[in-house]
C-alpha cells in the first residue's frame, strides 16, 4: 500500500487510511432491498482486501447492520482490524428521540457489544447531538467506558463547532465523523482548525457524494421514492450539473493512473491532510476491492490541485 496508516486522536488505534462504510449492510431502513449475505459479503471483500477499519452503527437497520457485521467477523482475528459504531436513537418512547443521557449511551453500547458478539469497540460515536444532555457529561460517560476497556476511542458526529467544544471540555474526544466531500467542503473548514489543534481525528462521511462522484451517473439518472437519494440536492439541478463537469474533469487523471474516477477521488482524501479515514459504502463486494485499490495509488501535487480545483464550485 502506497497511503500510510493513520492513528485516530491520542490514542493506540491504527487503521488503514480507507475503511468500509456499512450503511447498506442490513441498513433496510436507508436502500431497498438490500440481500443480508450480499452485506456479509461486503464485510468480508473489505477485511480480504486489507481494509482495517468497518463503520457501523444502530441506525443502520436498528442493530441489523452490526448483527451481520458480527457474523462477518467471526472467522477474522478481532485485533487485526477495527470497529466503529454510533448510537443515540431512542425508540422507547414509541417514536425516534435522540437521546444523549450517559445512562443511554452505555445501555447502547452494551447492545451494540452484544448485537456485535464482540468485547470492545475501537470507536463508539455519539451518532447525533441532543438537544438537553450537557455535552461534556455525554462524553465522561464514554471516558468512563474507555477507562474500563469497552471502547477505544471516543467519538462524536453531526456536532457543530461550538457543540464539538462543548463536548471537548476535558479533552477526550478523540474523532469526530462528519458529511464532507468534493461537494461539501465548507463544514469541515469551519472545524477543522480546532480538530487539528486538539488532536482530534476527522472521518468524513458520504465520501462519494452516494455515488455521484464515482463517475457513474449521467443527466438521466433517477431514484426511486425510497432511496435516500431521490431526497439529495446534490442529484438535482444546477448542482448536479456542476458535479457531473467536474467528475469529467476527473477522468483523465484516472486514465493516466489506469484507475477508476472513484478511485483517484478516494485516493485525493487520503492525501488530503483534513482527512484522517475516508469510509466508502459499498453495494456489492466488487465495489469495496476495487475501493480498495486506491491505497495504492498516489497523486502528484499537480494532480491534487487539479482536482482541488475541478470542483471549485463547491467550496
Ligand atoms: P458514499 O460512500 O458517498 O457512497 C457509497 C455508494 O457509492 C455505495 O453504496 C455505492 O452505491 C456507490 N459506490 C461505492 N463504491 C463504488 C464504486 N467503486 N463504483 C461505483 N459505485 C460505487 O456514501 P455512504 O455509503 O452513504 O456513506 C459512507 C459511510 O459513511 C456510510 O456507509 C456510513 O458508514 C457513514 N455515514 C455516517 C453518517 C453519520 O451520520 N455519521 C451519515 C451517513 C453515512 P450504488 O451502487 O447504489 O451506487
Amino acid at each position: 500500500m502506497t497511503q500510510p496508516n493513520v492513528t485516530i486522536g491520542d490514542t493506540d488505534l491504527v487503521t488503514t487510511p480507507l475503511g468500509l462504510g456499512t450503511n447498506a449492510v442490513g441498513g433496510n431502513n436507508l436502500f431497498p432491498n438490500l440481500v443480508d449475505q450480499t452485506g456479509i459479503d461486503i464485510v468480508k471483500a473489505g477485511l480480504n482486501s486489507g481494509i482495517t477499519l468497518l463503520d457501523t452503527a444502530y441506525a443502520y437497520g436498528l442493530g441489523h447492520s452490526e448483527e451481520l457485521i458480527g457474523k462477518a467477523i467471526k472467522d477474522y482475528n478481532r485485533h487485526s482490524f477495527a470497529i466503529a459504531t454510533k448510537g443515540a436513537q431512542d425508540f422507547s418512547s414509541g417514536q425516534q428521540v435522540i437521546n444523549n443521557d450517559p445512562q443511554f449511551l452505555v445501555q447502547q453500547v452494551d447492545n451494540s457489544l452484544r448485537r456485535l458478539q464482540t468485547d470492545y469497540l475501537d470507536i463508539f460515536y455519539i451518532h447525533f447531538p441532543d438537544e438537553q444532555t450537557p455535552k461534556a457529561e455525554a462524553v465522561g460517560a464514554l471516558q468512563r467506558l474507555k477507562e474500563q476497556g469497552k471502547i477505544r476511542a471516543i467519538g462524536i458526529s453531526n456536532f457543530s463547532l461550538s457543540q464539538i467544544v462543548e463536548a471537548n471540555a476535558d479533552g477526550y474526544v478523540d474523532v469526530v465523523e462528519d458529511e464532507y466531500s468534493l461537494l461539501h467542503q465548507q463544514n469541515a473548514k469551519e472545524m477543522m482548525p480546532y480538530l487539528a489543534e486538539n488532536m482530534i481525528s476527522f472521518v468524513p462521511y458520504f465520501p462519494l457524494a452516494s455515488g455521484l462522484l464515482t463517475g457513474k451517473y449521467n443527466s438521466a439518472v433517477s431514484f426511486v421514492d425510497d432511496d435516500i437519494r431521490s431526497q439529495m440536492d446534490d442529484f438535482k439541478g444546477q448542482r448536479f450539473s456542476e458535479a457531473l463537469t467536474a467528475v469529467s474533469q476527473v477522468q483523465p487523471i484516472a486514465a493516466s493512473h489506469g484507475a477508476t474516477i472513484a478511485q483517484v477521488i478516494l485516493a485525493w482524501y487520503m492525501q488530503n491532510p483534513l482527512v484522517s479515514v475516508v469510509i466508502p459504502g459499498a453495494k456489492r463486494p466488487e465495489q469495496v476491492e476495487s475501493n480498495a485499490q486506491s491505497m495504492s495509488i498516489e497523486l502528484t501535487p499537480d494532480e491534487y490541485q487539479r482536482i482541488d480545483q475541478a470542483f471549485k464550485y463547491f467550496k
